[in-house]
């Protein structure tokens, strides 16, 4: 058994106080918790390495649920577009660290919860040492290269890793334990390339979703501390809320599986953006754009500079109609064309011109400049930080979302 605190003799589990009799009465009445499983919670460890759309519920759920320690890995601070899925965090948090929040709401959930923060990314220096000093691994990240590094790090450390994923309208679950059955690798041995898959800041995401996703995955999370029911071991739970529907994949553990498998290659954690093809992500978590692939930038207030220089510089908005119509940069002679019309609209571009790609906060941009380059452009720059540092440091009337 994997799982410390299920080794543990019942009369080695913590008590329960009086207080916290009546406040898991629910739990204590139900066969599949009772108060042995209660006192098992409380001594649980559980990692959440995320604190935002995914691990909001995760967090305030197994605090509730009486889950005795949770560790929490962010660097981030709470920003005003978070709040529309981070239910953690409140409008008054905006601007303190992600961590603090959660630990202030926790408190007030259940005080006999202790948080224990990490505030650092989580890397390949650190993961394993972090990983091992709990039960159960939550995976509330948004990006391929922690996605890669939790799993491998729990195949070594031999934990349970509660897998969720969101984009739009759908999300997915899964518990990859290799001890039980398949990890991440098995299904996905290679990463995407990294300009295959938008995130949630690219792409969008409804804000109910990490809330049903996370819930599962709070859930997955007890049942392990428990050892009750079926876990989402081998099962693959793919969830669409635009159509209510629920279905399911098997997945089987792959012989030929790197992390798992029967000749693993995998024996330490490695260089996981560099394995995703990116470079390391930005605050936030968000997967960006490598300059490991050399792309040149230019700051807002360079750009700035060099426009009121008079400089013929040519901008070029690589997102779609509507973000352009939230705020752009047309007054400096900006251009819009989204990135997927590029293929087909790069003959509106002067070669022989200073060209600078700019979106959002500069993933895309930095595509739309690869792209032009592997068609010969030379004279290129990647706006850093997009149109939102842009606002930060140039036009604070340029609307932020
Ligand atoms: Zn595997």
């Amino acid at each position: 058994m994997a799982i410390e605190t299920m080794e543990k003799a019942a009369d080695a589990l913590p008590a329960l106080s009086p207080e916290e009799n009546l406040r898991y009465s629910r739990h204590l009445i139900l066969p599949q918790v009772g108060p042995e499983g209660q006192r098992r919670l409380k001594a649980a460890r559980v990692l959440v390495v995320g604190a935002g759309g995914l691990g909001s519920p995760v967090v305030m759920y197994l605090a509730a649920a009486g889950v005795g320690t949770i560790g929490i890995v962010d660097f981030d601070t709470v920003d005003m577009t978070n709040l529309q899925r981070q239910v953690i965090h409140g409008t008054a948090d905006v601007g303190r660290r992600k961590l603090d929040s959660a630990r202030d709401r926790v408190a007030d959930i259940n005080p006999h919860v202790r948080v224990e923060p990490h505030a650092v990314r989580i890397t390949s220096r650190n993961a394993m040492e972090i990983v091992r000093a709990y039960d159960v691994v939550i995976d509330g990240t948004d990006n391929f290269p922690t996605r890669y590094l939790l799993n491998d790090a729990c195949v070594l450390a031999g934990k349970p890793c509660v897998y969720g994923s969101i984009l739009r309208w759908e999300g997915q679950a899964s518990v990859f334990w290799a001890e039980r059955g398949p990890c991440y690798r098995c299904l996905f041995a290679e990463p995407p390339p990294p300009d295959m898959v938008p995130n949630c800041a690219e792409g969008g995401v409804l804000g109910v979703l990490p809330g049903i996703v996370g819930c599962i995955q709070a859930a997955e999370a007890v049942k392990l501390v428990l050892e009750v029911g079926e876990p989402l071991v081998g099962r693959l739970l793919i969830f669409d809320a635009l159509r209510m529907r629920f279905r399911e994949m098997r997945l089987r553990r792959d012989p030929e599986c790197p992390a798992c498998g029967e000749h693993p290659t995998v024996h330490e954690l490695i260089d996981y953006e560099r394995f995703c093809g990116i470079a390391p992500a930005g605050a936030g978590g968000e997967t960006r754009m490598a300059d490991a692939q050399g792309i040149p930038e230019i700051t807002p207030t360079e750009l700035k500079e060099r426009l009121d220089r008079g400089d013929p510089i040519t901008i070029v908005d690589v997102r779609e109609p509507f973000e352009w119509e939230i705020g752009n940069l047309e007054p400096h002679g900006a251009r819009l064309i989204p990135l997927g019309e590029l293929p087909e609209r790069v003959g509106e571009i002067d070669p022989a011109g200073e060209i600078v790609l700019q979106c959002r906060s500069g993933a895309r941009s930095a595509q739309a400049l690869a792209f032009l380059r592997q068609h010969g452009y030379e004279r290129l720059w990647n706006l850093k930080g997009g149109i939102l540092a842009w606002s930060d440091q140039v036009d604070p009337s340029i609307p932020r979302y």
